[in-house]
């Protein structure tokens, strides 16, 4: 059964993605209603993140085993998990993922569901399976379903490619961080936090301190999800992650609210407004 999936997952790896159709009006307001992040851009950023989400769309296969269907939300949400990271980023090309594959609920090692030792939401492949992310697809939806719990699957396994980039998963992303002399500031920070993780509850995921890998990616969700609390929280922290992803999202949401606050009050219509979404 492994093998076969394998041989499967493998076989759709030498397969180049199929020819894409045009954007649909529909995809949009999908976006808008399931994606914060999306929500909270301008009409012209959601032009630009949907043309981005093509280009990934283009270069990255997207399938479901053969148990489930693959629907257009099912890539409207793969591909918001990919550009949400690198959206301070304009020219940043995933190089280490060629497909995701999703499969009905956790599971294994194996990348069997309903074992006893399916646990796994989402895991990025290495050896004779790198350049594949598998994702549950019901953990995918629940990621975005619930904006605000520091939880998204499809940005955490997204965030570990990006990590791994540099060829190494580390959590520390040096390709995103060409401007630091070296590491060690941010590793004695890791270090810092998973002590205090091991003291007392701060409010990140206790997973974090699996490894620094991990703590990258754990707080990275924390940031889209978040990102006021993390700045509240832990300032030293945001300003990491806001530097390696060149995004200020705690201000972004606070200049955001600022002004759908002050059309609300001079009675006009917000720019984020669904009359004023994008439809391309
Ligand atoms: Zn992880």
């Amino acid at each position: 059964m492994f093998r076969r999936l394998f041989d499967w997952i493998y076989r759709q790896l030498v397969t180049p993605p199929p020819p894409l159709p045009p954007w649909q009006g529909e995809w949009s307001d999908f976006l808008h209603e399931h994606v914060a992040f999306y929500r909270n851009l301008s009409a012209e950023e959601q032009a630009v993140f949907n043309l981005r989400m093509r280009h990934f769309w283009s270069t990255t296969r997207i399938e479901a085993s053969d148990t489930i269907e693959l629907t257009d939300e099912d890539r409207l949400l793969v591909g918001a998990s990919a550009i949400i990271p690198v959206w301070g980023l304009p020219d940043w090309h995933y190089m280490n993922v060629a497909a995701v594959f999703l499969l009905p609920g956790l599971f294994n090692n194996q990348f069997q569901c309903g074992q006893p030792d399916s646990r796994y939401s989402g895991m990025v492949g290495s050896g004779p399976m790198a350049g594949k992310l598998v994702l549950s697809k019901p953990d995918l939806h629940a990621g975005f379903a619930n904006s605000e719990d520091k939880r998204n699957v499809g940005i955490h396994e997204f965030v570990h490619l990006l990590d791994m980039a540099d060829g190494v998963a580390d959590g520390f992303p040096e390709r995103l961080a060409a401007n630091y002399a070296c590491s060690s500031q941010w590793s004695a920070l890791i270090q810092d936090k998973i002590g205090e993780m091991g003291e007392s509850r701060i409010g990140i995921d206790s997973y974090a301190s699996t490894n620094p890998a991990e703590f990258f990616a754990v707080t990275s969700e924390y940031f889209f999800e978040r990102p006021e609390l993390l700045q509240k929280k832990h300032p030293q922290l945001y300003r990491w992650l806001a530097d390696f992803y060149q995004q200020n999202r705690a201000q972004q949401v606070r200049q955001l609210r600022a002004a759908e606050a002050a059309a609300r009050a001079s009675g006009r219509k917000g720019r984020h407004q669904p009359g004023e979404r994008s439809k391309k």
